[in-house]
């Protein structure tokens, strides 16, 4: 193997280069991978725009990239072995603290909600990975390359949506249009919702949002006379609204278009620090409103095996498939007002 490999780093704001870089080198209890396909994430380009990660010291070289799969090249002192097919969780918890004791890895107190690898360590956005044995599972050969880079937005939209009220029959709203929300939508569909209605404010992803069929009715968000609009569809208010943007207006959006006694899950990530919102109508109409963040480390297993068992396709949700070097474009497409891709999935 050679010392050097191609890797995407960050190099200042807004600017992503491929640049020769040394090959990680494994510590005790790591494993190297060669990355065979690695999804880029929303929030991949609040990094990409800063020109650094989250880590207090600067990391030289720095890649982002947290979706991530590949084949073993050394397996170090783990039981995997070379060749074998592994997805990273890129939650980098403890397994010794309160929560992960009972089972919630992804509410670890060493996370703190942005412990996670390719945000303050080096991710896969390279031709190779050195991480922690145990945040790599194996992938059966009916999960392909492309499927297991979407494990991780999969992973988020199953955590809401089981979690979740959701009942048999019930009239659910899905405020957002991205990659996250049309998975729930996929989700909420096998569910059995007895309405699946999304709120949208542009048309950038809704080609492929008809295409995947998920949804039974688009709603425009931007209309001022919504409230009315989401009442008459739902016929008094959704049972359970999730919402996947994170701003004033979508919370809003969810405060109005929920009936009384309703849930609010709330996934979408905010810009702000706060946000300001009507607490009396939550108060007043008892409201229940709920965070979801990630998933814990038995659901990240149960994520592979609805793309195992055929559950969930996520292949389909891919539209821009590139390599390293198409990463720059990728990021500035994707802040372009009228970007249209849902997924991109880089194959180093
Ligand atoms: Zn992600
Ligand atoms: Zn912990």
């Amino acid at each position: 193997m050679r010392d050097t490999m191609k890797a995407a780093v960050l190099v200042g704001p807004s600017r992503i280069e491929v640049k020769e870089v040394a090959t990680p080198k494994i510590s005790p209890g790591d494993i190297l991978i060669k990355v065979s396909a690695c999804g880029v994430c929303g929030s991949d380009i609040h990094m990409w725009k800063e020109g650094k990660g989250w880590s207090q010291t600067p990391i030289p070289d720095f890649r982002m990239g947290h979706e991530f799969c590949g084949k073993v090249v050394d397996p170090g002192d783990s039981d995997f072995k070379v060749g074998e097919r592994v997805v990273f969780w890129a939650n980098l918890y403890c397994g010794q603290c309160d929560m992960c004791r009972v089972g919630k890895e992804h509410l670890c107190r060493e996370v703190h909600g942005q412990n996670y690898i390719g945000f303050v360590r080096d991710g896969g956005y390279a031709e190779y990975f050195a991480g922690p044995a145990k945040n790599a599972y194996r992938l059966p050969d009916s999960v392909s390359d492309i499927d297991a880079a979407l494990i991780d937005p999969l992973m988020v939209a199953y955590h809401a949506v089981k979690n979740s009220d959701m009942k048999l029959h019930d009239k659910i709203l899905v405020v957002g249009s991205g990659i996250i929300a049309q998975l729930m939508g996929g989700l909420i569909q096998r569910a059995g919702a007895s309405l699946l209605a999304m709120s949208k404010i542009n048309d950038n992803q809704m080609d492929k949002a008809r295409e995947l069929a998920n949804f039974d009715v688009y709603l425009d968000g931007t209309d001022p006379d919504r409230i009315k609009k989401y009442n008459d569809v739902s016929g008094g208010g959704f049972d359970v609204v999730f919402e996947a943007v994170g701003n004033e207006q979508s919370i809003q959006t969810c405060l109005d278009s929920v009936r009384p006694g309703g849930q609010i899950v709330a996934i979408g990530n905010s810009a702000t620090p706060a946000i300001p919102f009507s607490l009396n109508t939550l108060v007043l109409n008892e409201i229940r409103f709920v965070g979801s963040v990630s998933c814990s480390r038995e659901e990240f297993k149960e994520t592979i095996d609805q793309i195992a068992s055929g559950f969930v396709k996520p292949e389909k949700y891919v539209t821009d498939i590139i390599g390293l070097d198409g990463l720059q474009a990728a990021m500035e497409k994707q802040v372009s007002p009228t970007a249209k891709m849902l997924k991109t999935v880089v194959i180093p």
